[in-house]
């Protein structure tokens, strides 16, 4: 591995960063508290060419590596203090793109995955139910084949977007006999009859971010909504995850450097008893922990990254990613509202936001124990 960056490398983060400065700067605080989606930061986004960073240049993409990509996605989280939008961009580019361009057909890769390149589409991604979440597998919804046609019957929850996507890749059981192996996966127009979207609902973190259910009842789709061939379902939700789970998470780092600089600015700045509260251990020592999980996260998420470039086996590497990264990101945050003391406790300040955000990254791509179990599995456990 040659972490070295090239002179172009260094120059697209620093244009990054100063893009999201720049152009996604906005009251991000109010966004978070109303739970706003921002339209038309995502717009700004593709046409900076955010949404194409790892898509093949002949598809409309940028062309660059997953390494590259990842590195600029972290100037995107520490130039841009809306962790919802960073998060919404990295799941749509490494979970419902590269499952779209790994086993879509030309007409669905040139549909949707140019659309979402340009902001046109917003993509969901649906898996999770009510009853089936860390078992992905035990999904209930169906597709029962009609002569050309597929009737959809189920509810996702949960899902990134689904309020307001306009199409979402939807898993179902084509065979529910066959288990995993008879789940197929859909890519399904939001304005298809028997399909809908219901209200963004609350949350705790990435309020920026909408989620929420859809409903498929009786909802008939063509045999070509089908992504890849009947009962390849359970391989494309491997598949994709094994992108997300590793390098969703690119910008927290960009985040964690963020917080961690204006930690040290506290640290010095903010006096008590006539010294800076940088001067007692109790909190230096946490500035130092906050620096120790940031190089190791940005270690980790680099090695995986790389190995995923190469086309080696990462399974075990972006397991350990998640789960370092999305926990430390949670720590540094609560280290970072201690240091702020109670104005880092206020909302105003942007602090907290860190913390719930960062309790997402826990759960979503899987939960931390599921990535510790694939960890124990792979090392024979
Ligand atoms: C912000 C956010 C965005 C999301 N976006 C999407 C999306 O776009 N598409 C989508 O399909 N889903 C999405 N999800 C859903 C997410 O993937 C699930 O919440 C997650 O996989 C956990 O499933 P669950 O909520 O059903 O929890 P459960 O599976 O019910 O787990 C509950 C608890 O039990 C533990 N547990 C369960 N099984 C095991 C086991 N075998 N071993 C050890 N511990 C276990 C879990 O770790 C957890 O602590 C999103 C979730 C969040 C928070």
């Amino acid at each position: 591995m040659d972490f070295a960056w090239t002179p172009e490398q260094e120059q697209l983060f620093e244009d990054v960063v100063r893009f999201a400065r720049e152009e996604l700067a906005d009251d991000v605080v109010a966004r978070d508290r109303d739970g706003v989606f921002a339209a038309d930061l995502w717009g700004r986004c593709a046409r900076y060419g955010v949404l194409g960073w790892p898509v093949p240049e002949d598809l409309g993409g940028k062309g660059y590596s997953v390494l590259t990509s990842a590195r600029l996605m972290e100037a995107l989280g520490y130039g841009c203090r809306d962790n919802g939008l960073t998060f919404a961009l990295g799941a749509q580019m490494w979970g419902v793109q590269k499952a779209l361009l790994r086993f879509g057909s030309a007409a669905q890769v040139d549909r949707y995955v140019r659309g979402s390149i340009e902001g046109r589409l917003l993509g969901g991604y649906g898996m999770t139910e009510a009853s089936s979440g860390s078992d992905a597998f035990a999904l209930t919804t169906t597709a029962v084949r009609d002569g050309d046609h597929f009737v959809i019957n189920g509810e996702k929850v949960l899902i990134t977007f689904a309020p307001v996507a306009d199409f979402s890749i939807v898993f179902a059981a084509t065979d529910p006999e066959a288990g995993r192996w008879g789940l197929s996966a859909f890519v399904v127009d939001a304005d298809t009859p028997g399909y809908t979207a219901h209200p963004v609902e609350e949350k705790m973190g990435l309020r920026t971010v909408p989620f929420g259910r859809i409903s498929l009842r009786d909802c008939r789709v063509s045999r070509d909504a089908l992504l890849g061939g009947e009962g390849s379902g359970a391989g494309i939700f491997s598949f994709s995850q094994g992108w997300e789970r590793g390098l969703v998470m690119a910008p927290q780092l960009g985040v964690m450097q963020r917080v961690l600089e204006e930690s040290i600015a506290e640290a010095r700045n903010r006096r008590r008893g006539g010294n800076p509260i940088g001067k007692h251990q109790a909190v230096s020592h946490r500035i130092a922990n906050m620096k120790l999980r940031l190089d190791m996260a940005r270690l980790m998420l680099y090695r995986t990254a790389w190995l995923q470039e190469e086309g080696r086996p990462n399974l075990l590497e972006a397991a350990l990613t998640k789960i370092y990264l999305s926990e430390s990101f949670a720590e540094s945050s609560l280290d970072a509202i201690a240091i702020f003391g109670g104005a880092g406790y206020k909302t105003e300040a942007g602090v907290e936001r860190q913390l719930r955000d960062a309790i997402g990254g826990t759960i979503y791509g899987g939960t931390s124990d599921i990535q510790r179990n694939i960890v124990a599995g792979l090392l024979g456990l």
